[in-house]
């Protein structure tokens, strides 16, 4: 057995493949291509593409297309992207719902002819009101009556259009005092004169979802159908639609607990409202936890699938943090990334005892954790540029940077002392001074002495310019997500764009989605929207600092 303790939906499939319940596994990711995916639809994805592959079955990706309102090719396009993108490998086993409108036309006319559906005048405000409360029992439809042929005449006629939306609609014959409201003769079928994003005009009456979507997974013999908590109470109405249909062993559904993250966007509404009026750059901006705003920041798919591991699977709401996330994406990418130097704000330093003109090529280590990576040549010379908070003309207690006096190292380089600075007529510090001491060159034998800071740097005159762009959460934490208008409170300073930074020279030729830690400034990957070829943007995607801990393990 499996050391690692299960989960409770391993421990289910266990004992159906043990009672002999089902022979194989297989396992489906259903979207509704109304939108991108979230970070949420990561965990699903990967926990029902995780399940084919451990027990050795079969994955599906199948788009839930029944409803032709929302649905647009785009979303199915990027889907299928962020889907291959985790890792979720469908294979050949792409399926959409609407293919299956002829069979479930058909399935419909199965319960008909079973006098398990029925065709219906109310109009929805009479629906409702036949429906009864949560206390009440539901009436009967004046129609429930009404006899197999006159119901497969009306279906037909419903099927040929000539009905206007909502005039008729094809109800299940259930129970209309059941306790649990799904299952008072819902409606299986409703007049909709649209066009289909896959169908075109080929149907104007469309099957809903409590009917469709077990189909969808009885029709391609998914045996276990892994879907979230709040599909528990309509578990009764899918098993009946499918057993009176005519399958003998229904999928088998699991439910279990979303996954949400605290101060954070995730509804396809709000996201909608923010690209729409422009708040974020599209579904992609890199303050989202779309997929696709997760890859464009630089987040990496190994990142996700630890996060969701660590997130687990349960029964019970829970509420995941940030931290943990960002958490995922450090430890991914401490020893696979170069750590290179970049100034984001920069000043000049200029060591006037460097002779004017010359300049030497310097070993630096790419990664200290990951030999592999090999080193690099880094050329220094007498002005460079350092980050503007690596100076201060009066610095406090614990300042252990440059200041008049003070002797730092400048990494991969040499100590040197500061020795002032220049300021402009408004007081701005325009460059700072220093001496080096050419007895301290890095991995030149030993130094009589140690000095408490390391700051980076690059050659003035060969570094290249770019854009860095830093991010905080879209939320507004101290308000919260949403005002009283249910409108997301954006946070003002979720986007700060850094126009004049200047990084090692060679990276003038990153690439989209090349990533690298820019030492003590976090990690940066190449956006893949507003780069263009030798002009590369960079996002950062995590700062370095965590506060995130591990749960201690037992
Ligand atoms: P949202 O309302 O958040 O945009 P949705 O549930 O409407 O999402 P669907 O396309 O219907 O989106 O979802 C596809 C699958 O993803 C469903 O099986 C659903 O249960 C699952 N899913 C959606 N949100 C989450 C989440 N936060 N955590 C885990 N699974 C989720
Ligand atoms: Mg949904």
């Amino acid at each position: 057995m499996d050391v690692k303790s299960r989960n409770f939906i391993e421990v289910e499939i266990d004992k159906d493949l043990e009672n002999g319940v089902y022979d194989s596994v297989m396992t489906r990711f259903p979207p509704e291509p109304n939108g991108y995916l979230h970070i949420g639809h990561a965990k699903s994805i990967l926990l029902n593409y995780g399940l084919a592959k451990e027990y050795g079955g079969k994955f599906n990706l199948r788009f839930d297309d029944t409803n032709p309102t929302k649905e647009k090719t785009e979303f199915v396009d990027s889907i299928k992207e962020d889907v291959k993108w985790l890792g979720a490998d469908w294979e050949d086993r792409l399926f959409f719902a609407s293919d299956y409108f002829d069979r479930m036309y058909e399935a419909a006319v199965t319960l008909i002819k079973k006098g398990k559906a029925y065709v219906s005048e109310l109009t929805a405000d009479e629906m409702k009101e036949y429906r009864g409360t949560l206390t009440e029992p539901g009436k009967n439809d004046p129609s429930r009556d009404r006899s197999v042929e006159e119901n497969l005449k009306l279906f037909e006629d419903m099927k040929n259009g000539v009905f206007a939306d909502g005039e008729r609609t094809l109800r299940a014959k259930v129970d209309m005092s059941s306790p649990n409201m799904n299952m008072r003769d819902p409606i299986i079928y409703r007049v909709a004169h649209m066009t289909h994003h896959n169908t075109g005009d080929k149907w104007c009456i469309y099957p809903m979802y409590d009917f469709a979507h077990p189909l969808e997974d009885a029709f391609e013999g998914i045996s276990h159908s892994i879907c979230t908590l709040e599909f528990e109470d309509h578990r009764p109405i899918y098993n009946w639609v499918v057993e009176n249909v005519g399958f003998e062993r229904p999928p088998r559904q699991i439910e279990f607990a979303k996954l949400y993250l605290n101060n954070v966007v995730t509804g396809k509404r709000y996201i909608k409202k923010l690209v729409e009026n422009g708040t974020v750059d599209g579904w992609d901006d890199p303050r989202l936890v779309s997929i696709a705003g997760l890859r464009r920041r630089g987040y990496t798919p190994e990142s996700i699938q630890k996060f969701v591991e660590l997130a687990g699977v349960s029964k019970a709401n829970s509420i995941a943090e940030m931290d943990m996330l960002e958490y995922c994406i450090r430890e991914d990418l401490k020893s696979k990334d170069k750590r290179i130097m970049a100034v984001l704000d920069p000043v000049k330093l200029i060591i006037d005892n460097y002779p004017e003109g010359q300049t030497e090529m310097l070993t630096a280590v790419n990664n200290p954790e990951n030999e592999e990576l090999g080193t690099r040549q880094v050329e220094f010379g007498r002005e460079l540029y350092i980050e503007r908070n690596d100076f201060m003309e009066e610095p406090p207690k614990k300042y252990f940077r440059l200041f008049p006096g003070n002797e730092v190292r400048l990494m991969h380089a040499y100590f040197v002392t500061c020795t002032g600075c220049d300021k402009d007529e408004n007081g701005n510090i325009t460059a700072v001074h220093c001496t080096y001491d050419p007895a301290t060159k890095q991995g030149e034998g030993q130094i009589d002495r140690k000095v408490k800071g390391t700051i980076h740097w690059v050659k003035a005159d060969t570094a290249f310019k770019c854009e860095a762009r830093l991010y905080e959460n879209i939320v507004d934490e101290e308000k919260g997500v949403y005002d009283e208008n249910g409108d997301v409170n954006v946070n003002p300073n979720s986007l700060v764009k850094m126009e004049s930074c200047f990084v090692e020279p060679w990276l003038r030729d990153a690439k989209p989605y090349d990533s690298f830690q820019f030492v003590r400034n976090g990690f940066f990957c190449v956006d893949s929207k507003d780069s263009k070829d030798g002009a590369p943007v960079f996002n950062r995607v995590v700062s370095l600092k965590s506060s995130f801990k591990l749960p201690t393990q037992q």
